[in-house]
């Protein structure tokens, strides 16, 4: 190290008398040391408040408190625990004050009249030493300080590294993806959106992305968007979006997902569009055919049954004539009940199942369905058991609810195994309810959640009858009433419907 590099240190002079102060002062008066010539312990203890030394020289006799009394307060503080006294003594000086000076945490001592020569070596030394631990303590706060950049720059490059990914990954699906800050402003956009918007990345960016959206979707779009955006939950619609180069409105399913901070707080969004066009018209064509060809079965049906039925009344046959006879009006009951689940199914999906409420009497509308399902041939001896709560009147679609109660019976005849069936019809306050249990074949648990969907069938169906749409038409139904169905059941002991009907219609029925 040379001579203009020397850290200055700081030296700290304590006697009570001028003369030897001032002495002390000169000796010590080199560019490199800063000194604080103090002439009490008092004043001493101040500086020692203020700043660290690299040596302190102490008096042995002073008035108000010696020496020794100030060499401990000094060893006592933290801060000063380790800094090197040395002490000055009378040329009187005896071995026992001597040993009192090192007890009280001298590190050396020095007689009067002090040798310069003798007390520049001995200070320097110190000061050398008190600049080292400096250096050391410097490379030490280095080191940890390069710990710490090498860290960052590693996370730094880790996160680089995954956004690349995520970036890639977001490329390479089919799906048009965008990210939003958590303010819902569009922060990305890939490829993919901006081949079929038409959109540039700067064209979409922050509430740029909102001129795709059709406009008559546009409001209900974002009226959902802005709920997920307060609420932080997912969000799901669908709404048509302006293809670029030709102007196609195309049916989207778009999906937003929060993204969170450690704490929970949404830091962004991760929103998808995926085209369901072709899926939406495949359904249109389905049901426009479904529609078309249950009407065109009707009619010729209707004519047919009430051929047979006529047939049956007019003449006089014997007994295998009638019973064939029945058998083939039961055949076109079976046909007509399938047609009309066909059409129903048409008419629902295609939002067009419009309610007639009326004054209608549940227990009543049980004890009819009953009636005419004792009637049906090869339904006679089927036992039902009765649990009616008299008047349980509410303002629903009488047809459309003989429809539930009809759906729910037929099946329990079905799946029933033949085994008593039970129907109960109660009044809960605001609500109905109504109960159809069985005790027949079960649904199995990976079925449950399932059979309420269109043309599902459940694994126990296997040989019997039937599309798959009775529960769904049966669900949709109720939900149009605001109420809702569910079903408990355990294979080989029976299954146990439960509709719940508001009894009148509720203010705002949330959309299901
Ligand atoms: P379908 O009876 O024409 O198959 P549904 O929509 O009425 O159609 O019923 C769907 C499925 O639910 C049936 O295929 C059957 O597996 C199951 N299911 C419905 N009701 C019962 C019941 N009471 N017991 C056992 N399984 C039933």
């Amino acid at each position: 190290m040379t001579e203009r590099e020397v850290e200055p240190v700081d030296i700290l002079v304590v006697d009570d008398r001028p003369e030897d102060l001032l002495a002390l002062g000169e000796t010590l008066n080199v560019p490199h040391y800063r000194l604080a010539l103090v002439d009490s312990p008092r004043e001493a203890l101040k500086h020692l408040l203020e700043r660290d030394f690299a040596v302190i020289l102490l008096d042995v006799r002073m008035p108000e408190i010696d020496g020794f009394e100030l060499a401990r307060l000094i060893r006592e503080r933290d801060r000063t625990s380790v800094t090197p006294i040395i002490f000055l003594t009378g040329a009187d000086a005896n071995p026992g004050q001597i040993y009192k000076g090192y007890a009280a945490g001298a590190v050396d001592y020095l007689q009067k009249p002090v040798d310069r020569d003798v007390l520049r070596a001995k200070v320097g030394i110190f000061a050398e030493l008190y600049r080292k631990d400096l250096r050391i303590a410097q490379q030490a706060r280095a080191l940890l300080e390069a710990g710490r950049r090498e860290r960052e720059l590693k996370l730094a490059e880790l996160r680089v590294l995954a956004e690349r990914r995520y970036a890639n990954l977001a490329e390479a699906i089919p799906e048009l993806v965008v990210t939003l800050d958590a303010a819902g402003s569009l922060e990305y956009c890939n490829r993919r959106w901006q081949e079929y918007t038409g959109l540039s990345a700067d064209e979409s960016r922050g509430e740029g992305w909102v001129v795709a959206i059709h406009p008559d979707d546009k409001k209900r779009a974002i009226r959902a968007w802005e709920q997920s955006l307060a609420s932080g939950e997912v969000l799901e619609v669908e709404c048509r979006l302006k293809r670029g180069f030709d102007g196609a409105m195309r049916w989207h399913t778009c999906r937003a997902l929060p993204e969170r901070d450690e704490d929970g707080s949404v830091t962004g969004w991760l929103g998808t569009y995926s085209d369901s066009e072709d899926l939406k018209q495949a359904i249109r064509a389905r049901d426009e055919f479904l529609s078309i060809a249950s009407h065109e079965l009707r009619t010729p049906l209707t004519a047919l049954k009430l051929r047979l039925e006529s047939l049956a009344h007019t003449s006089a046959p014997d007994e295998r004539a009638q019973r064939k006879l029945d058998g083939a009006i039961r055949q076109t009951e079976r046909l007509e009940r399938l047609i009309d689940h066909l059409l129903d199914a048409s008419r629902i999906t295609a939002g067009h199942l419009v309610l007639e409420r009326d004054t209608v009497c549940l227990d009543e509308v049980v004890r009819e369905v009953l009636e005419r399902a004792r009637e049906q041939p090869g339904t006679g001896g089927q036992a039902f058991e009765l649990a009616l709560d008299s008047d349980v009147t509410g303002l629903w679609d009488r047809l459309r609810i003989e429809q539930v109660v009809d759906n729910l019976v037929s099946n329990a005849l079905k799946y029933g195994a033949g085994k008593p069936i039970r129907v109960s019809a109660r009044s809960r306050g605001e609500v109905a309810e109504l109960l159809v249990e069985d005790r027949g074949i079960g649904i199995e648990p990976v079925d449950l959640s399932r059979i309420f969907d269109q043309f599902e069938r459940g694994a126990s169906s296997r040989g019997r009858s039937g599309i798959g749409m009775g529960l769904y038409i049966t669900r949709q139904i109720v939900h149009a009433h605001g109420g809702d169905i569910d079903v408990v059941s355990r294979p080989g002991e029976g299954s146990e419907f439960r509709v719940v009907l508001p009894k009148r219609p509720r203010p705002v029925t949330p959309a299901r």
